[in-house]
C-alpha cells in the first residue's frame, strides 16, 4: 500500500515538472513517505531524519538548503511534534492530508519553504502512477480501518474506513486499460468492508463493486484482477460467489488468519474463530477448486501457550497454505496489546516462529510439486536476473515461473511447468495466449 502511495506522490511531482535529483545530497526537495506499522520502520526514519538534519545544516552554510517533507503513517501518528524533534522538517503530511501535497508544491514553486498544512485537509484518493510499459497497477478502493486488532497501529494512523466512489474506480480502470495495463490489484486495508453510499444510486458493497469491476474490465485489455487485504470476518458468501462467477478474478486469495487458537484470536480482537475460518476456506475451495490460499501468521502474542501454538500448526495442516508471511509479535506502543500481561520471551518467540516457518516450507513444497506437469497461463513480468535468455512470469495462483524465451513483457503466455527449483517453477513450450 505504501509503495502505491509513494507512486502517487511521484506522479504529483512529475505532473508539475519536478524531476529526480541525482542523489539526496543535491535535491531541492526530500520527501520521506513513512510507515508506522513496525517500531523498527519508525526507528529507521528517525535515523534518516537525523542525517537530513545534519545535511541541511551543512548545505545552509554554503547555499540555500532544501525542503524536507515527512509523509505517511508516521507523520500522521507523530504530527507536528516531529518538527520539534527535527527542526529541519518543513512539512508533516499525514495520510489524511495527502490531498494538500499540490498546495505545498505550489508554495515551494513560488519560493516559499516552510509552513503548516490547512487544518481542513481531507483524505482523497489519488490516481495510479504508471511508468512507461507498466502492465500491472494497484487501484486503491478504500482507506483506513475500523477493526482495531489489538496489536495493530493502522487504525490510529490511517483513521476510519473511507470507501472510494465506484465511478472514480471505474474511471481509473478505464484509463489503465487504455494505457495497456493487463492486471490490477484492488487495494485497501480491509477491502471486504468496502461500502459506498450514494444518495441516488444507493449503497454499493464489496460484492457489488466486484460485479462492476468484472463488467468494466471486459471492455479493457485487463485480464487479471486481484484484491487485498481480505479480513476473514468480512469476506462474505456473495463476494465469493461473484469471484467464482468471473474468470477475471485470479484464483488466489490472501486471507490473513494470524493464529489458530481461539483464545489468541480473541485477545487479538480478530472477531472470528478458527472454526469460522476453516468453514470459509471450505466455502472458497468449493466455489473455486484449485484456488491457492496465502496468509499472515503472527506467533508469540502475549499469553500464547504451547497448546495455542499447536492449534496454529494444526490449522496450517488443515488448510495447507500456498505461502505465508510469518512473523513474531513485537509490542507496538499505542496499541491495546502493548499493556497485555504474559509477554513471551524472545528465544521462545523465535523458536515458535521457526517451527511455523518449517511447516509452511514443507506445505509450499508439497503443493508446488503437485503442480509440476500442468499447463498454465502466466503473465510475463520481466527478464530473469540470473539468465538474460530467461523470462520470469507469474501464474494467477501467485506462483513464480522461469521460462526460456524473449517474448514481450506484460503479455500472457501458456507454459508447461516442467520442474521446480526452490519455490520457482521451470517451464517450457512458451506460446502466446490468443489475442496477445
Ligand atoms: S484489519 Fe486489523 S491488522 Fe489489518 S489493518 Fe485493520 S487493525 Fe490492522
Amino acid at each position: 500500500m505504501n509503495s502505491a502511495e509513494s507512486a502517487a506522490l511521484v506522479l504529483a511531482l512529475r505532473e508539475r515538472g519536478w524531476t529526480a535529483a541525482e542523489n539526496g545530497e543535491s535535491a531541492d526537495l526530500v520527501l520521506l513517505n513513512t510507515c508506522a506499522v513496525r517500531q523498527t520502520a519508525e526507528q529507521r526514519v528517525m535515523g534518516r531524519l537525523a542525517q537530513y538534519q545534519a545535511l541541511k545544516k551543512k548545505r545552509r552554510s554554503v547555499e540555500q538548503g532544501f525542503t524536507l517533507i515527512v509523509a505517511g503513517c508516521m507523520a500522521e501518528r507523530l504530527g507536528e511534534g516531529l518538527k520539534e524533534t527535527f527542526d529541519a522538517v518543513d512539512y508533516v503530511m499525514g495520510t489524511a492530508a495527502r490531498s494538500v501535497f499540490p498546495v505545498i508544491l505550489e508554495t515551494l514553486e513560488k519560493g516559499g519553504t516552510k509552513g503548516s498544512l490547512p487544518l481542513t485537509a481531507q483524505f482523497s484518493f489519488s490516481a495510479s502512477h504508471l511508468e512507461e510499459g507498466q502492465f500491472h497497477s494497484f487501484v486503491p478502493i478504500m482507506h483506513g480501518c475500523n477493526n482495531y486488532c489489538s496489536y495493530c497501529i493502522v487504525p490510529y494512523v490511517r483513521g476510519r474506513e473511507l470507501s472510494r466512489s465506484p465511478a472514480s474506480i471505474m474511471e481509473e480502470i478505464r484509463l489503465l486499460g487504455e494505457r495497456g495495463v493487463r492486471a490490477i490489484t484492488l487495494l485497501g486495508q480491509n477491502v471486504n468492508s468496502y461500502r459506498f453510499e450514494d444518495g441516488e444510486r444507493g449503497m454499493t458493497d464489496f460484492p457489488a463493486l466486484l460485479e462492476l469491476v468484472a463488467r468494466e474490465t471486459e471492455k479493457t485489455p485487463i485480464r487479471w484482477v486481484r484484491f487485498l487485504s481480505s479480513h476473514p470476518k468480512d469476506l462474505s458468501s456473495p463476494a465469493i460467489r461473484v469471484m467464482a462467477a468471473h474468470r477475471v478474478f485470479c484464483r488466489h486469495l490472501h486471507l490473513c488468519v494470524q493464529h489458530g487458537s481461539n483464545a489468541v484470536l480473541a485477545a487479538m480482537n480478530r472477531r472470528y474463530t478458527r472454526e469460522r475460518y476453516l468453514e470459509l476456506v471450505d466455502e472458497i475451495r468449493e466455489a473455486m477448486p484449485g484456488i491457492s490460499l496465502s496468509t499472515d501468521i503472527l506467533v508469540g502474542f502475549p499469553g500464547e501457550t504451547e497448546a495455542d501454538l499447536e492449534r496454529t500448526l494444526d490449522l496450517m495442516e488443515r488448510v495447507k497454505f500456498h505461502y505465508a508471511y510469518m512473523y513474531h509479535y513485537n509490542p507496538r506502543e499505542g496499541t491495546a496489546a502493548y499493556d497485555l500481561p504474559g509477554r513471551i520471551g524472545e528465544d521462545v518467540k523465535r523458536e515458535r516462529l521457526a517451527r511455523v516457518i518449517a511447516l509452511q516450507k514443507k506445505h509450499t513444497q508439497e503443493l508446488l510439486k503437485q503442480r509440476v506437469g500442468s499447463r498454465e497461463t502466466i503473465l510475463i513480468e520481466g527478464i530473469s536476473r540470473k539468465n538474460a535468455d530467461e523470462l520470469i512470469g507469474r501464474t494467477e495462483r501467485d506462483e513464480m515461473v522461469a521460462v526460456p524465451g524473449c517474448l514481450a513483457i506484460g503479455r500472457f503466455a501458456q507454459v508447461s511447468l516442467s520442474s521446480l527449483c526452490g519455490n520457482t517453477f521451470r517451464a517450457k513450450e512458451l506460446t502466446l495466449c490468443p489475442g496477445d
